[in-house]
Order: structure tokens, then C-alpha cells, then sequence
């Protein structure tokens, strides 16, 4: 099997699974072709790993874990981390191949992406200094004679899944803590774009992390995803992606007794009050929702405007939007590049479909672009105008360049419809009120809330979804926590121990 076509130097080793420091051939003896979106042709070839291939994997980073002959098991943390910090280094320098990887696969536009994979070391290396920071503590029970400490300990092999819109940063946010808490873990990239977790098993290898501790099983979610959420040794399951996929596989996970963390879909507010420096909150709504082609989870996808600033505001919008640059996503004045696949630019569509038919207003796009930029997955900024939140391009999770525009008239009702849906991940406010923005960053439900700036993200702080959008967090120190189980020791400090059944 090879590379179909060859845009880049890349290493073949792109064509094996990653098990237990090996690069294999898949069980199944399969492969399929990973689709680049904008030239609608299959650049690389995939193996689909399957069950037993899982298995293969889950008993490597089990043994990683649990022999007490590992090498994993055996490092102090100040080792760990070591390894981390050595992940970091080799990943800067092949930021810029990854990246191009992953426009390929996904087709978003590179210059997105150049700087996605340039800040993935970071992650790396935020986690390598907190691996000899994890500790337990010491509890002083009320009778003297008894000692009572805790110890924090690796939960175990833990089952990573993403999804396509970030590959290699949205497993970064998993990999890097689960290692500093000395787990092992077996990746299942998406099958759209496996193609930098491929490579990035290479870069893995490179760096000498031992056998077992890092494996990446590519293959399709029914089966390879299935087999790892399903598997007796996996100890954790972290998902993000999709509500819908989330929901079954928390049930699986939950069938099997295993913790998850889930990191799922959103339907975020940003919200413009009168009082909002307009011209900033204009670019804010404008990049909340057209950035990564609205293929995010934290996407702006409901721009809540106060009524005496609507008529306008959305005019200036429309003219911004009408200036973004679409085209090819290698090229880097490209703004906005195709959407990543054939299915979701069907389910996209589908929804402007929905959103004309209802009574919403469309003021801009809605259709692909009048001139031929060499994809027919193409998508303008669209913009719907006088949309009630209760309508499906209000309430449902697009993930595509369509954006909803509903109307308040004061601060009570603006919470009111920010609140009113069954996601809960981010919110944008926007205002130079500091009470009101503090006071309504206090009531709206979602697990990241940005006060004049929508989308800043970064290693150091903690999130996560409210109601449907997921629990558990990602980043920040807190997410070390998803990663470690904790053990209570009692030392008996008296030096008799009494038979309680004997005679007095
Ligand atoms: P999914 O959420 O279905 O896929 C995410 C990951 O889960 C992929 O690796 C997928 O594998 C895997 N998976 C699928 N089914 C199973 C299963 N039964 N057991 C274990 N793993 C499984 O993403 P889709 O691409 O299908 O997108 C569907 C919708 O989800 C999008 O339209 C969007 O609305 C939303 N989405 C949200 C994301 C977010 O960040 N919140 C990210 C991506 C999508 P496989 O590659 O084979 O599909």
C-alpha cells in the first residue's frame, strides 16, 4: 500500500497502525482512501485497523501500565515528563508537515492550521512540568492510633477518540495529561483524518517514548471505536466529536462500567449588547462563526443582537462577510476553504434548506460561490437574519459556515434565549458594562464564557460542556485529574490488634 498521490514527503510508515512500538499492517489486511476535500480525490491510503487489532493495542498499553517490568511504569515522574517535554520538541519540528497534512484531509485553510499545530507543543509541554507535581494527601483521622494518606495513581489505559475538524490538537488535549498521570494510551483518530495521528505514531517512535505507552489504531468508528469503548482492559474513555456518537458511546462505556470524558457539540451564544464597542464585537461575531469554516464545537452559531443595534449590525456583517477570501485551503490567503466532507456539506445544506424554508431571513450566501474555485463543496458565509431560537438553525448543531441571527430586547431575555437550548459549551458577551458582563457570564450555562473576545483558547484554563455538550473537562491542571484514580491507605500506628470475637 502507498501514498496515492504526493504533495509532500511524507513517511510511509503513514500506512501502518502504531502497536506496541511497532509499525504493523492492520489485522484486517484493509485500507481505504482518506478524501482531500478540495480536489475531491483520495490522496492517501488508511489502514482500517479493526478488533483485533485493538485488542492488540490495548493489551500493549495495558502491560505498560500494570507489568511491573515496564520501562513506563518504572520512570520516576521527573522521566515522564522528560519524555513529554522531547514529544514537544520533535512536534515543532514537524508542525508545518502535519499541518499540511490535515488541510488535506480536512480541508481547512492552512494558515488555521500552521498555527493550530504550532501551538500543539505547548500542550506538551504544560503536561511534561505537571508530571512530578501530582500528589495525594495526608488525612488525620480522629482516632490517634490510625495514619490515613492518599496516593493518586494512573487510571490506566485510556481510550482516546476524536473527531476530523482538529485531529492532531484535539488529541494533544487527551494524550499529553493522560501521560503525565503515567497512563498508557490507545488513539482512534477519525477516519476522515487519520493521516497526522499516523504520523504523528512515527514522530512517537522517533522520540523513543516506551513501547505500549502511545499506540493509534486508525479505522472506522463502528468498528475499531466500537471495539476500544467495548474492550474489558480499557480503563477510560475520552471522547469528542459529535452529541449523537457521544450519547451512544457513553452508553457503551456506561454498559461496561467506564468513566468517560466527553467533549461534545455546541450551539454557542455571542451575544451583542448596545452598550458592546460595535466594531470589536462585529470582527468577534464575524470570526465566532467563519473561522475553521464554522467546523468547531465552540462555533458562535447564534449571534443574539439587542434590537436597537440589529438592523445594522447585521449589515456590516454581511459586508465583512462578503470580503471573505474562498479557495484553496493550501493556498495561505485563503480565508475559508471547502467543507471537510461530501456528507457533512450535504448535512449543511440541508439545514439552509431548513433555515429558507422557515421564516427566517437569508441575507447572505446560502449558495456556493459564483465563481468555480475547483471544489464543488464550496459554501459562502451564510447569514440568517430573524431566526427564532426555537427553529431547527437555532437549536441544532450545523458545524458549517451558517450563522443564525436572532433579535432581544433587554438583558433578562437576552440569558433567556442564550440559555434556551440543549447545549451548553461556550458563550460570547459583549459589552463595556462590567457589572453586566459579569452578571451575565454568572447565569448563562456553558462551560467557557468569553467577555469581549469570542474563541481565545489556551492550555492553561479548563474546559468543558454543560448539559448536552459533555462533562469531564480538557486543559488546565483540573484535567489531570480525569486521568488519575485515587487510593486511600490506613496504617495501623498501635502495635496490638485485638480480637474482636474473643472473650473480654
Ligand atoms: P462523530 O462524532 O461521529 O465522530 C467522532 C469520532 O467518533 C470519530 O473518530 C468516529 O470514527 C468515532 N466513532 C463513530 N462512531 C463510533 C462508535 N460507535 N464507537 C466509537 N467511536 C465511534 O463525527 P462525524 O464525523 O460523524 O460528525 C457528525 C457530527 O458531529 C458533525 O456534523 C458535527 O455536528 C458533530 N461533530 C462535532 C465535533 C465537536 O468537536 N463537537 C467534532 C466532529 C463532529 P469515524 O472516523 O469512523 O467516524
Amino acid at each position: 500500500m502507498g501514498l496515492l498521490s504526493r504533495g509532500m514527503a511524507v513517511s510511509l510508515k503513514q500506512d501502518q497502525l502504531y502497536i506496541d512500538g511497532e509499525f504493523v499492517d492492520p489485522a484486517t489486511a484493509e485500507w481505504f482512501g482518506s478524501t482531500d476535500p478540495y480536489t475531491g480525490g483520495e490522496w492517501v491510503e488508511i489502514p482500517a485497523g479493526g478488533p483485533a487489532d485493538v485488542d492488540a493495542a490495548v493489551r500493549a498499553a495495558h502491560a505498560a501500565v500494570y507489568d511491573p517490568d515496564s520501562e513506563w511504569a518504572q520512570l520516576s515522574p521527573t522521566e515522564r515528563g522528560q519524555y513529554l517535554d522531547d514529544l514537544a520538541d520533535a512536534l515543532e519540528d514537524h508542525a508545518e508537515r502535519h499541518a499540511e497534512m490535515d488541510v488535506r484531509d480536512n480541508g481547512k485553510p492552512i494558515r488555521e492550521m500552521r498555527s493550530q499545530h504550532e501551538s500543539i507543543p505547548e500542550y506538551y509541554r504544560f503536561y511534561a512540568g505537571l508530571a512530578d507535581k501530582i500528589r495525594g494527601a495526608t488525612i488525620t483521622p480522629d482516632d490517634p492510633t490510625k495514619k490515613v494518606f492518599t496516593e493518586r495513581e494512573p487510571i490506566g489505559v485510556v481510550g482516546a477518540i476524536t473527531p476530523w475538524n482538529s485531529p492532531l490538537m484535539l488529541a494533544a488535549w487527551k494524550i499529553a495529561p493522560a501521560l503525565a498521570a503515567g497512563n498508557a494510551v490507545v488513539l482512534k483518530p477519525d477516519e476522515k483524518t487519520s493521516t497526522s495521528a499516523l504520523s504523528f505514531a512515527a514522530v512517537v517512535d522517533d522520540v523513543g517514548i516506551p513501547d505500549g505507552v502511545i499506540n493509534v489504531v486508525s479505522g472506522r468508528g463502528a468498528e475499531a471505536g466500537q471495539a476500544l469503548v467495548e474492550h474489558g482492559l480499557v480503563d477510560k474513555v475520552s471522547f469528542t466529536g459529535g452529541t449523537e456518537t457521544g450519547s451512544h458511546i457513553a452508553s457503551e462505556a456506561g454498559a461496561h462500567l467506564k468513566p468517560t470524558t466527553m467533549e461534545l457539540g455546541g450551539k454557542s451564544p455571542n451575544i451583542v449588547f448596545p452598550d458592546a464597542t460595535l466594531d470589536n464585537a462585529v470582527n468577534g461575531a464575524l470570526n465566532g462563526i467563519f473561522s475553521s469554516v464554522g467546523q468547531s464545537c465552540s462555533a458562535g452559531s447564534r449571534l443574539l443582537l439587542h434590537e436597537d443595534i440589529h438592523d445594522d449590525f447585521v449589515d456590516e456583517l454581511c459586508g465583512l462577510a462578503a470580503d471573505i477570501e474562498l479557495g484553496d485551503p493550501k493556498d495561505p490567503a485563503t480565508e475559508m476553504g471547502p467543507i471537510a466532507s461530501r456528507e457533512q456539506f450535504e448535512k449543511v445544506s440541508k439545514y439552509v434548506d431548513l433555515g429558507r424554508q422557515s421564516e427566517a431571513r437569508l441575507v447572505h450566501g446560502g449558495e456556493p460561490p459564483t465563481e468555480d474555485l475547483g471544489s464543488d463543496l464550496f459554501l459562502q458565509p451564510t447569514i440568517f437574519a430573524n431566526v427564532s431560537n426555537s427553529s431547527r438553525i437555532a437549536q441544532d448543531e450545523i458545524f458549517g459556515p451558517v450563522l443564525s441571527v436572532i433579535e432581544f430586547a433587554d438583558e433578562e431575555e437576552a440569558i433567556e434565549i442564550a440559555n434556551d437550548t440543549e447545549y451548553g459549551l461556550t458563550a460570547g458577551i459583549w459589552t463595556e458594562d462590567i457589572r453586566r458582563a459579569h452578571r451575565v457570564a454568572e447565569r448563562i450555562r456553558a462551560g467557557r464564557v468569553w467577555i469581549n473576545n469570542y474563541r481565545n483558547s489556551g492550555v492553561v484554563a479548563p474546559q468543558g460542556g454543560y448539559k448536552n455538550s459533555g462533562w469531564g473537562v480538557e486543559n488546565g491542571i483540573e484535567v489531570v485529574e480525569e486521568y488519575l484514580k485515587t487510593k486511600s491507605i490506613w496504617l495501623e500506628m498501635d502495635s496490638t490488634t485485638e480480637n474482636k470475637f474473643g472473650p473480654n
